[in-house]
């Protein structure tokens, strides 16, 4: 029988070490950790992403402030503003909720972060300490996929990894976290010749590409384990209700997998912890606290 990698199990287990941090913490720093999320537009999505940071904060103890601005604020309103919490003492953790409206730059605003802030792991500062191997903030996605890797004694090094997407967000951090691990990795995209022999290399084949049921038991070798980081809402056959996806036809590949994550349940949960490490590792940086929590920053 394959193995679920839970990430809502895990995502729990990590916050209940994290409410300890913070409360052995809080009495040095003298406040808790403060957490800042830019919201642009109306994005429904974006809407729930963001409900669900505010909400994982809350349980853990880190003060989230929202900052949502209608889509007919300019480029320069957002930076003032992430300049002005770049400055906000009590603000360890900065991020913007992507995607925003296209008029935007974002690649220039996620610049303009303090690269001590940047929890999302995105600013190119933290991205040169992970070409590196240098210890930083790392981006959420790949880190929490690590992390549930990890936490089954999946092993990492020396494994053939095919990743399919490069997007800066996901498959290139994720790739180059890998490499850091000593997997040899391969790293597919839209343009990528015979995807599915590749995939069927792989001893862990991880799908973030953002096309609903892209991977079937024809991309898997038999006993690989599988990551899905792709998150489609779809409609039902009924059409009267929606459910979720990911990229992978999960009821058909199972059956061949030694492992698989579930889609909802898998790496989401674990994208929003590693934002909550992301912050309180900020601020234990700040106040100068030892962080024990170095071994989930990979
Ligand atoms: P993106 O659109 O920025 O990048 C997709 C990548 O996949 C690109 O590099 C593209 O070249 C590649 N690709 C597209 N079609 C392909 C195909 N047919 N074959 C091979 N490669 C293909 O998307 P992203 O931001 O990297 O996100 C990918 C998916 O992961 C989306 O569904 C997104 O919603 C989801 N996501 C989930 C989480 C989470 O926490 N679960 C976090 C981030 C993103």
């Amino acid at each position: 029988m394959s193995l679920k990698l839970d990430g809502k199990a895990l995502s729990l287990e990590i916050e209940e070490k994290l409410k300890d941090d913070i409360s052995l913490n809080e009495k040095i720093a003298k406040r808790s950790p403060g957490l800042a999320v830019i919201r642009i537009g109306e994005d429904p999505a974006s809407g729930v992403y963001v409900n669900n940071k505010e909400k994982a904060c809350a349980r853990v103890g880190i003060k989230s402030i929202i900052y949502h601005l209608k889509d007919s604020v300019g480029q320069k309103d957002v930076e003032q503003l992430i300049n002005k919490l770049n400055f906000d003492d009590d603000i360890d953790g900065m991020l913007l909720q992507l995607p925003i409206p296209e008029k935007f730059d974002d690649q220039k605003l996620i610049s303009n972060i303090n690269p001590d802030k940047d929890v999302d792991g995105l600013n190119e500062k933290n991205i040169g300490k992970l070409v590196k191997n240098e210890p930083a903030m790392r981006s959420c996605t790949p880190a929490g996929i690590i992390n549930l890797l990890k936490s089954q004694n999946i092993a990492i090094e020396g494994k053939n990894i095919v990743v399919i997407g490069r997007s800066l967000l996901v498959g290139k951090p994720l790739s180059l976290m890998l490499l850091n691990l000593n997997a040899t990795i391969t790293v597919t995209h839209s343009k990528t010749i015979n995807l599915r022999k590749i995939c069927k290399e792989a001893d862990i084949l991880i799908a973030a590409a953002g096309k609903p049921n892209l991977i079937d038991s024809s991309f898997v070798k038999e006993g690989a384990v599988i990551v899905d980081v792709g998150i489609h809402r779809l409609k039902s056959s009924d059409k009267s209700k929606t459910r979720l996806c990911g990229d992978v036809l999960l009821e058909d590949v199972i059956p061949k997998v030694l492992a698989y994550t579930p889609v909802p349940g898998g790496v989401g949960p674990m994208t929003v912890t590693m934002l909550l490490v992301n912050t309180i590792f900020s601020w234990q940086k700040k106040f100068g606290l030892s962080s024990t929590l170095n071994d989930l920053l990979p």
